[in-house]
């Protein structure tokens, strides 16, 4: 298969090619036409870190875009630490480098005063901050439309960090994609992942 094979928009593919990715990894094949299908579907993904997942869900969030509303949060990717986070953005700038309009804006401790806006399209955050801002007002999260949680093992198994994906997920109300990304999904943390998910299309590499 090949990038070009997937639909995905030509400012969207420069920037795949700009960083040497020739064609799909084995997760990027079996999810992206599935990730890029409409009506969007949630997905539950379980691969190994190294695999190539980052790419496979920025390369969703920037499809989902409307472009006409360069202030509006419309998609967020949720890591459990901000190191994480900082690096899903590097990823998001890189892949996204030739996307017109594109805004991108990081929700960790520290980044976002007390009083300042969330308005970026793209925000790549972890949930206590989040779910912070959303709550005071500074993160209008009304037309969020993809959710993505990245080592999704590590946040829904842990007690606080599940109830603040929780909580942050009951704020988005139009959100039509949720997606679960993970090297690993136990037992139980695979039905929690299947309820906060729901009707997910489950791939495993
Ligand atoms: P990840 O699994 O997201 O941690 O990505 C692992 C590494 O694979 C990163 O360094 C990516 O830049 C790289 N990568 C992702 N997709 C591809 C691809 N299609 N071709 C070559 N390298 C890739």
């Amino acid at each position: 298969g090949s990038f070009e094979d997937l639909g995905i928009s030509p400012q969207i593919l420069k920037g795949i090619f700009s960083m040497n990715f020739k064609k799909p990894s084995k997760i990027q094949e079996k999810a992206l036409p599935l990730l890029l299908n409409d009506p969007p579907s949630n997905m539950i993904a379980q691969s190994q870190s190294g695999t190539g997942k980052t790419a496979a869900f920025v390369i969703t969030v920037l499809s989902r875009l409307d472009y006409s509303k360069p202030n509006q949060p419309q998609a967020l990717c949720l890591a459990p630490s901000r190191e994480l986070a900082r690096q899903i953005e590097g990823v998001v700038k890189s892949i996204g480098q030739f996307v017109d309009g594109l805004t991108i804006q990081a929700a960790v401790p520290g980044t976002v005063e007390r009083g300042a806006k969330v308005n970026a399209m793209v925000v790549i955050g972890t949930p206590g901050t989040v779910m912070d801002l959303i709550k005071r007002r500074q993160f209008d999260a009304t037309q969020m439309k993809v959710l993505c949680l990245d080592e999704a093992d590590n946040m829904l198994d842990q007690q606080g960090l599940g109830d603040q994906c929780l909580r942050v997920k009951q704020m988005m109300p139009s959100v039509n994609q949720i997606l679960l990304f993970s090297a690993t999904f136990p037992e139980g943390v695979m039905r929690y992942a299947q309820q906060f998910s729901p009707n997910a299309n489950e791939i495993k590499l």
